[in-house]
């Protein structure tokens, strides 16, 4: 029995065009998150077998693989809602207001996290996340799907650095993929991720 499951997309691959390309979509749905997914249900599977054998002897290699493919799970996830034929424009609500009291501003805030996207190096992400612990928005980059990133922040926003989220489309210009990506950003998805994310008190 599978644990883990491909979510089905809210939209047909080509609805996000011309923002976003349905070859894209296709694939980075159907092949690169369904093999995260397949990824994170083996490697419990594995970390079973191992606690069966009694044989730990790939537990580094193992627990690495569970971070990675629970974390690309979980990503992806999110950044299929988070886009919508319907989105673009900018925030309204508490969630403006709580951009507007950490960030500064929408701009500012749309500033830091393109930079943050735009500039990973290597394959990573760029995070609007709550921060449980000071109840605040914060802005992560992200490396891989699982490094750089503060323990117990709670995604909201994440838009995928890694080269196939773009490159059959943009090229070498990362920075154009995430100027289009503002074009269907889905506010509503955001701001209903942060009345969930700050509903729940800080464990420490
Ligand atoms: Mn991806």
């Amino acid at each position: 029995m599978s644990v883990y499951t491909l979510p089905d997309l809210a939209y047909s691959p080509g609805a996000l065009e011309p923002h976003y390309s349905g070859e894209i979509v296709a694939l980075h749905h159907g092949k690169h998150h369904a093999a995260y997914v397949k990824g994170a249900n083996d490697t419990l599977e594995a970390l079973a077998a191992a606690r069966e054998a009694g044989d730990f002897s790939t537990i580094n290699m193992l627990s690495r693989s569970f971070a990675f493919h629970l974390s690309g799970h979980l990503l992806h996830s999110i950044f299929w809602t988070n886009m919508s034929p319907d989105g673009g424009g900018r925030p309204d609500g508490e969630l403006a207001g709580a951009i507007d009291e950490f960030f500064g501003g929408f701009e500012p805030l749309q500033a830091q996290l393109t930079a943050a996207t735009v500039n990973v190096q290597g394959i990573g992400w760029g995070v609007l996340a709550w921060e449980p612990l000071s109840s605040r928005l914060v802005v992560e980059q992200v490396y891989d799907h699982q490094g750089n990133v503060g323990v117990g922040a709670v995604p909201l926003l994440v838009i995928d650095s890694w080269e196939h989220a773009y490159y059959l489309q943009y090229k070498n210009v990362k920075a154009d993929f995430v100027k289009a990506f503002w074009e269907i950003a889905n506010w509503a998805d955001v701001a209903a991720r942060f009345e969930v994310a700050r509903s729940v008190p800080s464990s420490v």
